[in-house]
Order: C-alpha cells, then sequence, then structure tokens
C-alpha cells in the first residue's frame, strides 16, 4: 500500500472491485504486519521490486494463514531476494514473445488465434509471471493502434479466436471490454473470445452484475481460462463468483503452473483438481515453470515433475488431470510433457 493510502482496518474495508483494486497492499512491511508476520524486510528487495512490485488485493491477502512465512498463497506473491540471482538459461524473454508481435499490443504465436495485451495491469504481481520484465509500455495501446490491430485481424481469415490477456484483462472497465467486443463481433471469421485472468479467485467481487452483463450480451463465444495454483484460492467467495459464470453457461478452464514449495505435491495437486471441478472448472494445462529472470527459486527437476504427473494420472479419473506442458519458444503449439517411460 502506498504510504500515502489508508491502513486497511477490520472497520473500514474497500467493498468494489474497484475499491479493492485502490486499495491493495504494495509495501511489504505493512503486508507482513497485516499477516502477523515478524519478518525483516531486507533493504536489498528494492533490487527485486523496483520493476515488478509487491502487489495484493485484500481478498486474496485473507485466505492466507496469518502467521505463516511459508504459507502457499504467500510464496506465489512475496518478493525474495532469490530473485536478484542470476541463474543460468533464465531470461526476460523466456518465450520470445517480443519477436511474436506484429503490431504494438498483439501477439501472433499460434494459427488461428492471436492474443491481444489489453492492460498492462494486474490486481496481482505473481513473483514467477514469465510477462514480469514485459516491455508493457512499448505495447501500450492508443485507440487509433487498437484499430490497427482490428484490421489485422480482418485482414487474416484464418484467426477465429481472439484471446484477451494482458496483464489481466478484466482490471479494465466494462465499457472497454465492451467496445473491444463490439468491434471483434464486426469481424465475421472471429468466433470465439478467450479471456485469461486471474480476477475471479484474486478479486471475486469483480463478476458483477456490469460484467455479467457484457458476457451474456455478446455473440461471440466466451472462454475463461483462469489461473489458479492452489486450492486454498478458492474459498466461498470465489465459488459464489465462478457459480455467477456457470450459471451463464460460460466454460470455465484452469490453467496453474508448477512451482517449488508451492505445488509441487500429488496431494496439493489432487486437491486443487477436485476442488476446481467441485466448482465448475475444467482443469486444463499445467505449466512448466517458464525460465523468466527471477524466478529460478520456483524451478523443480524434469524428474520431479515426471513423478508428480505420474502419481496425478494414478489418482485422479483422466477428465481433472491438466495436460502437463511446456511452453518453447517458436513450437507452434505447447509441448507436451511425458513420462518417459510410457
Ligand atoms: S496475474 Fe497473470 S499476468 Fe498478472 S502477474 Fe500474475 S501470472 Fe502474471
Amino acid at each position: 500500500m502506498d504510504s500515502s493510502k489508508p491502513v486497511i482496518t477490520a472497520t473500514q474495508q474497500p467493498e468494489t472491485w474497484q475499491e479493492i483494486l485502490q486499495s491493495c497492499f504494495t509495501q511489504a512491511d505493512q503486508f507482513l504486519s497485516y499477516l502477523k508476520i515478524t519478518h525483516q524486510v531486507p533493504d536489498k528487495l528494492a533490487g527485486a521490486t523496483k520493476n515488478f512490485p509487491l502487489r495484493v488485493p485484500l481478498p486474496f491477502a485473507q485466505r492466507i494463514e496469518k502467521g505463516n512465512i511459508n504459507d502457499p498463497l504467500l510464496l506465489q506473491i512475496l518478493p525474495q531476494l532469490a530473485e536478484l540471482d542470476h541463474a543460468t538459461g533464465f531470461t526476460d524473454d523466456p518465450l520470445n514473445e517480443y519477436t511474436f508481435t506484429p503490431r504494438q499490443g498483439l501477439l501472433h504465436k499460434y494459427h488461428g488465434r492471436v492474443l491481444m495485451i489489453t492492460t498492462s495491469s494486474c490486481a496481482i504481481h505473481c513473483r514467477y509471471c514469465f510477462r514480469r520484465h514485459f516491455p508493457y509500455d512499448s505495447h501500450r495501446q492508443s485507440k487509433q493502434q487498437w484499430s490497427s490491430n482490428f484490421d489485422y485481424i480482418r485482414e487474416d481469415h484464418t484467426i477465429n479466436e481472439v484471446i484477451l490477456s494482458g496483464g489481466d484483462p478484466l482490471n479494465c472497465s466494462d465499457e472497454h471490454l465492451q467496445w473491444i467486443t463490439g468491434e471483434l463481433e464486426k469481424i465475421q471469421h472471429i468466433k470465439r473470445l478467450r479471456i485469461h485472468t486471474r480476477m475471479p479467485t484474486v478479486i471475486p467481487q469483480r463478476i458483477d452484475s456490469g460484467l455479467i452483463n457484457w458476457l451474456t450480451q455478446t455473440n461471440l463465444k466466451v472462454v475463461i481460462v483462469l489461473h489458479c495454483n492452489h486450492a486454498n484460492e478458492i474459498d466461498d467467495q470465489v465459488a459464489r463468483a465462478l457459480a455467477k459464470l456457470s450459471d451463464i453457461k460460460i466454460p470455465l478452464l484452469n490453467q496453474s503452473v508448477l512451482l517449488a514449495n508451492i505445488n509441487d505435491n500429488s496431494k496439493v495437486l489432487i486437491a486443487l483438481s477436485e476442488q476446481l471441478f467441485d466448482c465448475g472448472v475444467q482443469p486444463y494445462y499445467l505449466h512448466v515453470l517458464d525460465k523468466v529472470a527471477g524466478a529460478a527459486h520456483f524451478d523443480l527437476e524434469n524428474n520431479t515433475i515426471v513423478q508428480l504427473y505420474k502419481e496425478l494420472v494414478e489418482n485422479l479419473p483422466g477428465y481433472l488431470v491438466p495436460k502437463l506442458v511446456r511452453e518453447i519458444a517458436g513450437a507452434p503449439a505447447k509441448v507436451p510433457v511425458m513420462p518417459p517411460s510410457w
């Protein structure tokens, strides 16, 4: 939280999603004090947070166990000194995305679909994010740039799906999202709109009547891909938000990232798949960590990954097992990781 902003108190809590976004924790010492964790924040941490500061909204913070520095939700978002280590093979742009941007704010990596960088901002900053160094400033879009991107999509008839990503597209106002979908609806070959978002889990209040109206009014077939790594991220409020999306028949998928000390345990991953399915969400992808600079401490050995996945396959029905994949820069699709003996 900026020092100029009031500290959140039990009696004075933000209510709307916009108020919650405005009052996110951004100072490590205030955040840890809220969590009742006595932990000296090292001065050197400023280097890790300079370009990618701490950012945590209250609803997510409320799901972190008080006093537990090893809480699996906390470890996803707490800046660590390890981020300053230079690890071999970890780079600013592990997926070579900077070369797949035919226009500012538009990524065209795979056949049939394009990804629009809808916004640079997220409600939460995940320390392992593969876009943590993405040059969002040079992809900030004016209306003119948006229009040029719509032209690109209009001219390529092989594209039938547009992915709204970012940042988190649900950080944008309903009016802005309505305008984008209105423009896409005018392009005949666009059939589907995919939304990649962490908002329904980190700020479930975002799933309000305005958003539901937008989603029910568009002619495009909407698919929402959530990002959730641990069952503790889903509480009753999140479950209610997801139920609102299920009620309007939006397919809900989830992608997770395998993260050391957070979900590198088959029991945790099984609980996540079960919890997601109970909330109407289909486990979709389990990603091997992208080797982004500053995230090496989340990485796992290949043998560990394969063993974990084997345990998932042996203990869950097939429809609850997400696809284990690795992204390889330049590959025409995500690459499945298969245990060698299968
Ligand atoms: S919400 Fe998604 S885009 Fe934003 S920091 Fe987390 S992983 Fe990255």
